[in-house]
């Protein structure tokens, strides 16, 4: 797990940030319809946790229909991904 030349860690969707003490974590994504428009958007579980609304109409009137936690599938989407940082 050492590493020599500073690079941050790479481990479980999370890669610290040397000599920071924060993490950047790979959020799972959820996708969600909006049940006053029909539409569908995806957020970040992590997101979710403060709150849902539709991007389109603004209503809370959300529901989740599915989740994506596969590590492999988020790895893919790289720089696409949504992350946040903890402490
Ligand atoms: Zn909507």
């Amino acid at each position: 797990m050492g590493s020599a030349a500073g690079l941050p860690e790479r481990g479980d969707m999370m890669i610290k940030i040397p000599r920071s003490g924060y993490t950047y974590v790979i959020d799972n994504l959820v996708k969600y319809m909006c049940l006053e428009d029909g539409k569908e958007f995806i957020i970040s579980e992590h997101d979710s946790k403060n709150g849902v609304h539709c991007p389109f109409c603004q209503s809370h009137n959300t529901e989740a229909i599915s989740i994506l936690e596969d590590n492999d599938l988020l790895d893919a989407l790289g720089c696409m991904c949504i992350s946040h940082i903890e402490e």
